[in-house]
C-alpha cells in the first residue's frame, strides 16, 4: 500500500521505516526542511537503537523517502498517518492539538480518491471527530475514513515494539476502514487477540489510560520507596516480592526520581482535563500528576542532604541525562529539574550522558558537559547517578575513587549494590532502600 506519515519525529520515523520495512511504500513529510535534508543525506536526527539501519535499508530498496511537500504525497496515497506532536498547552495542560488540525487542514485539499486517515499522535476524545469535520469542511467533495491508531512504542526498543506488539488498537467506526487497518498490519501476522477494534473514541481512551495507569504504578512504587527509606525496609525487594504476583506484574515497578518524558507528564494532565471537563474526575491519575511534580523538585534535597544540607559552592557530579535510558530524548527528564534546583542552591554541576547532551545543553545554562563518565565524576563532591544507563552500572570503582573529590555517590536509579558500595569505601544512598536512621520508626509495641 502507500503510506503517507506526517510528522517525521519519534513516532513519524520508526512508524515509516516500520510499515516500509514491511512492504509497504512510504512518505515522511515533515515541515522541518532541515531535517529533510538530513534524513535524505542518510543522517537520523534521533537516537533509537536499529532505526539507521533500518531507515538506509529501506531506502535503498526505494520504499521510503523524505519530503516536505505534504499535497505532492498525499494524493495518491491509500493511507495518510498523522504523527505530529500533541504536547501540554503550559498555560493549563491540555493537550495542544495545533498541529493536528494544521495537518488536517494541510492534508484536505489535496485528497485523491478513498483515503484513509490515520491518527497516531496521542489525542484526546473526540478528536477523530473534529480531523473528520476539519476536513471536511476544507474539502466537501473528499472521500475518507478517520480511524485511530494510538502508538504505544516506547523509546529505546521501538522497532521491536513495533515488530512485535503487544497490541494494535484499532478504532474505526466503520467496516471498511477496519479492513483496511487490518490489511496495512497483516505482514506482520499479529496474533489475532492481540489486535483490538474498537470504537474510535474508545481507541483514543485506551491510550490515555494505558500511559496514565503506568504513571500510576510508578508513582505507587515511588511513594513505597520514601516510606521504606523511613522504616529501614529494601523497596527493589518489595518491588520484587509485589512483582511476582502475576496480577501485579514486575514491570513499571522500578523506583525513581520521578516519571518525565515526552509523553507521560502530558498524557497524565490531558486525562485529568477530559475527566474533569466530562465532569467525571479521575482522582488517582489527578494524584499522580501532583505527587510527581512535587517528587521531581524534591528529589534535589537529597544530593543536598548527601552533602550534609548545603550544596553551595560543591560540585555535583550527573550522570545520566535523557528521561531513560536508550534514548536521545531530554523533554521533561527529571535531570532538568534536578541540576536547576542544585544550581539554585549553590552547586556547580558536571553532567555526562552517552546520547542525550546535545538535546540537553540549551536547557542547561552553566553546566560543564563532559566527554565520559570519569571525566563528569572529576573533582566533585557528590555524583549523582538520574538515568538508568547500563554502562553506569560498571564504572570502575577503583579510578572512580581517585577522582572524586569526595566520596558520596546518590543513585537515583538503584543500579549499584550498596554493600559493594560501602565495601569500596563510597558513602552511598539509593533510593527507598533503608537505613536512613534504623531507630528512627518503631511498630507499636506489643502489651
Ligand atoms: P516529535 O515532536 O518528535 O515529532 C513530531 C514531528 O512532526 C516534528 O518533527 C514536527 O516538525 C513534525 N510536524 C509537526 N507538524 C507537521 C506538519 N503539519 N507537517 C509535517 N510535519 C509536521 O513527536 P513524537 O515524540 O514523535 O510524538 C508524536 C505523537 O506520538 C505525540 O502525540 C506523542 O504523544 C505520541 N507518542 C509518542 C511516543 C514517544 O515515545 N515519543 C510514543 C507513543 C505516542
Amino acid at each position: 500500500m502507500k503510506i503517507t506519515v506526517v510528522g517525521a519525529g519519534y513516532v513519524g520515523l520508526v512508524s515509516g521505516a516500520c510499515l516500509a520495512n514491511i512492504g509497504h511504500e512510504v512518505t515522511c513529510v515533515e515541515r522541518d526542511a532541515a531535517r529533510v535534508t538530513m534524513l535524505n543525506n542518510g543522517i537520523v536526527p534521533i537516537y533509537e537503537p536499529g532505526l539507521g539501519r533500518l531507515i538506509a535499508a529501506n531506502r535503498a530498496a526505494e520504499r521510503l523517502d523524505f519530503t516536505s511537500d505534504l499535497a505532492g504525497s498525499v494524493g495518491d496515497a491509500d493511507a495518510v498517518f498523522i504523527a505530529v506532536g500533541t504536547p501540554s498547552r503550559t498555560t493549563d495542560g491540555v493537550a495542544d492539538l495545533s498541529h493536528v488540525y494544521q495537518a488536517a487542514r494541510e492534508i484536505a485539499p489535496a485528497l485523491r480518491g478513498h483515503t484513509l486517515i490515520v491518527t497516531k499522535s496521542t489525542v484526546p476524545v473526540g478528536t477523530g471527530d473534529e480531523i473528520e469535520r476539519v476536513i471536511s469542511k476544507c474539502n466537501a467533495s473528499a472521500r475518507f475514513a478517520v480511524v485511530s491508531n494510538p502508538e504505544f512504542l516506547r523509546e529505546g526498543s521501538a522497532i521491536a515494539d513495533f515488530r512485535k506488539p503487544d497490541r494494535v488498537v484499532i478504532g474505526a467506526d466503520d467496516e471498511g476502514a477496519r479492513r483496511m487497518m487490518s490489511a496495512i498490519y497483516a505482514p506482520l501476522r499479529i496474533e489475532s487477540r492481540r489486535m483490538v477494534y474498537v470504537s474510535r473514541r474508545t481507541a483514543e481512551l485506551i491510550k490515555y489510560a494505558s500511559n496514565s495507569f503506568l504513571a500510576m504504578k510508578v508513582t505507587f512504587i515511588n511513594e513505597i520507596a520514601d516510606l521504606c527509606e523511613k522504616v529501614d525496609a529494601d523497596v527493589t525487594d518489595v518491588a520484587h516480592g509485589m512483582g511476582l504476583d502475576h496480577r501485579i506484574g514486575e514491570s513499571f515497578l522500578m523506583a525513581g526520581p520521578g516519571i518525565g518524558g515526552s509523553c507521560f507528564p502530558k498524557d497524565t494532565l490531558a486525562l485529568v482535563k477530559t475527566a474533569q471537563d466530562a465532569d467525571s474526575p479521575v482522582r488517582l491519575v489527578e494524584m499522580t500528576v501532583a505527587i510527581n511534580d512535587q517528587r521531581k523538585r524534591a528529589m534535589a534535597k537529597k544530593v543536598i542532604r548527601a552533602c550534609g544540607g548545603s550544596v553551595r559552592g560543591k560540585t555535583i557530579g550527573i550522570l545520566g541525562l535523557t528521561f531513560k535510558p536508550d534514548t536521545d530524548d531530554v523533554r521533561e527528564a527529571v535531570s532538568l529539574s534536578i541540576i536547576r534546583a542544585l544550581q539554585d542552591a549553590g552547586a556547580r554541576v558536571r553532567a555526562y550522558d552517552p546520547e542525550g547532551m546535545e538535546h540537553a545543553r540549551p536547557h542547561l545554562p552553566g553546566v560543564v558537559f563532559c566527554p565520559d563518565a570519569m571525566s563528569a565524576a572529576s573533582d566533585v563532591d557528590a555524583l549523582a547517578i538520574v538515568t538508568a544507563w547500563s554502562a553506569f552500572r560498571d564504572l570502575d570503582l577503583a579510578q572512580l575513587k581517585t577522582v572524586m573529590a569526595d566520596t558520596r555517590i546518590v543513585d537515583f536509579q538503584n543500579m549499584l549494590d550498596p554493600e559493594v558500595m560501602r565495601l569500596a569505601g563510597f558513602t552511598y544512598s539509593g533510593l527507598g532502600r533503608g537505613e536512613a536512621d534504623r531507630s528512627s520508626y518503631v511498630v507499636q509495641a506489643a502489651e
